[in-house]
């Protein structure tokens, strides 16, 4: 069977069904075809359900905390596993079925529930079903990347995705991937009580990162009892009676780490391979991401791609930035750039990363004179007294234009102060702009202005 349609949507993820709204609103007759959860990897096995253990896990980890703050717990801190899963399943749930119905009831929207292929430029099958259309939107994610290291198929490893299903806390967790997703896995099980480990190939944690977030973080983590393993460069995975054995290096250190479950987070990989993208003549990079241009458009006029699987973002807030960018110059003769996107994020370790912009490493590598202020969190207030005094901030600026180039805020609270800062780039502001700001009393944000007018050449 064969229908045709204005615009196809494939994957319901975080660009697909935004988009599908605005294409309906402006008359269009549009197909979106989902092959398993809608909300793709965000609302099932990304962001939320980590994002609400993570919760659990800090709440776990205050509770144990508490005399400090003068509270009396008269019993010991359990850990009902299940419940902590049952209320991330809540959350995810809720979360899906919402955007699966507002879909279902979505005027001219019709939902095709399928593995989507193309079969030429303007038509996909489902089964044995054709859909045609004249625009088609590609949203497909990514998914975990299983590396091709030795033994690996030879142990019961977990994912992102399985270790969600875990309804007991595993008795030692090794996490292979020093990086954001093994990173916020690591600490919420130590919280839940697992004794964890991190392997990371590279010579620090999340590397990608200056070398003084890399390190504070790496303290923050130890100190909760984490073990950290770096230059793991022989990784490879045996079956042992407690587990996986997981070798972690060839020269020096402990070879072997026997874990009872062994976590692989070491990195993502788009879901572009079981696409038929040959038969609409789209191409991929050498890793697989959809080569797009500024617009988010493909080399194959009428086919978009947006989200994780074109390479241009790895986050929600990406994807869904990339719906803005593809409706905005599609139905309102706009000419919106993904490269005018200034990049920000967050990593949800507690206290939590959040950054904006260029490292200090990539201000320095590009070559320009910058000013930097670096501020510990043990000198904000706002941590004082609440008793989380990890981390720290800093900024880097252009000392010629005095415009702010990036910043990291490793802290209690960084994952929201950083917006105060994201703001300001975005608003395309010098730095003396924020200087007589009167920010309220006590937050982090309020050291914002101090923190600026404190930036010096770098040395
Ligand atoms: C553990 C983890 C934690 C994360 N935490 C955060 C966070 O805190 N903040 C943040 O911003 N980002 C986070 N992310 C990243 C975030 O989840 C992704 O960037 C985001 O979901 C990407 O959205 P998307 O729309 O590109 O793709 P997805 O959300 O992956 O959706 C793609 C959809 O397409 C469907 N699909 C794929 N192929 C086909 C096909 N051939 N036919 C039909 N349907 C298809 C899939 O089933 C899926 O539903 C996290 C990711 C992980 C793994």
């Amino acid at each position: 069977m064969t229908q045709s349609f204005d615009a196809i949507v494939i994957g319901a993820g975080q660009a697909g069904p935004a988009l599908a709204g605005r294409l309906t609103g402006a008359g269009m007759k549009v197909a979106l075809v989902e092959r398993k959860l809608f909300g793709g990897t965000c609302v099932n096995t990304g962001c939320m359900p980590t994002k609400t253990l993570v919760a659990s896990a800090y709440a776990a980890h205050l509770a144990r905390r508490s005399a400090e703050y003068g509270v009396g717990i008269a019993s010991e801190i359990a850990i009902d596993m299940k419940r902590v899963k049952g209320r991330a399943d809540t959350v995810s749930t809720n979360a899906r079925t919402g955007i699966e119905s507002g879909l279902r009831r979505m005027d001219g929207l019709t939902v095709v529930q399928g593995h989507a292929r193309f079969v030429g430029p303007a038509a996909v099958r489902i089964g044995d079903e054709t859909l045609t259309a004249p625009r088609i939107f590609i949203n497909v994610g990514g998914r975990a990347s299983i590396p091709d290291m030795p033994g690996v198929d030879t142990v019961d490893y977990l994912t992102n995705t399985s270790i969600l299903k875990l309804d007991a806390v595993p008795r030692h967790l090794v996490v292979v991937g020093g990086s954001y997703i093994g990173l916020e896995f690591a600490q919420m099980y130590r919280r839940f009580g697992a004794e964890v480990t991190v392997v990371e190939k590279g010579p620090r944690l999340i590397g990608r990162e200056d070398e003084d977030v890399s390190e504070a973080v790496r303290e923050i983590l130890v100190d909760e009892g984490i073990t950290v393993r770096t230059n793991a460069t022989c990784l490879g995975f045996k079956p042992h009676a407690d587990g996986v054995a997981v070798d972690v290096d060839c020269t020096s250190g402990e070879p072997v780490v026997v874990g009872s479950r062994v976590l692989l987070a070491v990195g993502r990989r788009p879901n572009t391979d079981d696409l038929g993208l040959d038969a609409a003549g789209v191409t991929v990079d050498a890793r697989g991401y959809i080569v797009v241009d500024d617009g988010l458009a493909t080399g194959v006029p009428g086919i978009w791609a947006l989200g994780d699987c074109n390479g241009r973002g790895a986050f929600t807030h990406t994807a869904y930035n990339d719906y803005e960018i593809v409706a905005a110059n599609l139905l309102d003769g706009a000419a919106r750039r993904v490269s005018a996107r200034i990049p920000a994020y967050a990593l949800y370790i507690d206290p939590p990363l959040g950054r904006v912009g260029m490292s200090e490493a990539e201000a320095r590598r590009a070559g320009r004179p910058i000013l930097v202020s670096k501020r510990p969190m043990a000198r904000v207030g706002r941590a004082i007294e609440k008793g989380e005094t990890k981390g720290f901030m800093k900024v880097v600026a252009d000392a010629e234009t005095k415009r702010i180039l990036g910043a990291a805020i490793l802290g209690v609270g960084g994952d929201e102060a950083i917006h105060g800062i994201l703001d300001m780039m975005n608003a395309g502001a010098a730095y003396p702009t924020l200087q007589w700001a009167v920010p309220i009393h006590p937050t982090v944000s309020e050291l914002i202005p101090t923190i600026l007018g404190d930036l010096k050449p770098a040395g």
